[in-house]
């Protein structure tokens, strides 16, 4: 059995992900990267199974991806066939499609894509809005009344305290 690795890009025969959907990925490996045999295990074997099944449960919710690793198990079905994914089986994730199917409509992939997408672009915008005039105004302020900020130096809190007065000073003169 392969199982595709969302932290280390392993491509089975069905080909790639649904490009969409970016890897969930984690500076640190995850636990079915450590230990994949765990998470692979043969659905057919029933005492093997349940023991095997809560290790793989446990280990995903302590996983930082499992959020971001369902939605991904659950969109790239071809790649998810087999295993515990996000602490879900083959079956639970079969059940949790047809719920999408019912919740959003046979197109649910795409919604979900134009939503991620949606969001993507709101962050971006976010990080590029310009300054209100207030804020303008304040950052303006506190240049003029502390001079500008220290390239690499940490200000102390004495500093700190020192800086504010100086602003709330010059916001209430002005
Ligand atoms: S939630 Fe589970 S299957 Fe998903 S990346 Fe984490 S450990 Fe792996």
């Amino acid at each position: 059995m392969t199982r595709y690795h969302p932290g280390v890009g392993h491509y089975t025969d069905h080909g790639g992900p649904d490009p969409r959907f970016p890897q969930p990925q984690s500076p640190t490996p995850t636990a079915c990267q450590i230990n994949p045999s765990l998470f692979d295990f043969d659905f057919g074997d029933c005492n093997r199974r349940e023991k095997e099944l809560a290790k793989a449960r446990r280990a995903c919710s302590g996983c930082p991806l499992v959020a971001e690793c369902l939605k991904w198990a659950l969109v790239n079905e071809d790649l998810t066939e087999v295993g515990v994914w996000a602490a879900t089986t083959p079956r639970q994730r079969k059940t949790l499609r047809k719920r999408m199917v019912d919740r959003l409509g046979p197109d649910w992939i795409d919604v979900l894509a134009h939503q991620d997408q949606v969001r993507r672009e709101r962050a971006a915008a976010a990080r590029h809005t310009p300054l209100t005039v207030d804020q303008a105004r304040i950052v303006r302020l506190d240049r003029e009344v502390n001079g500008p900020m220290p390239p690499h130096r940490s200000v102390t809190p004495a500093q700190q305290e020192r800086n504010r007065t100086r602003l709330m000073a010059g916001l209430k003169a002005a």
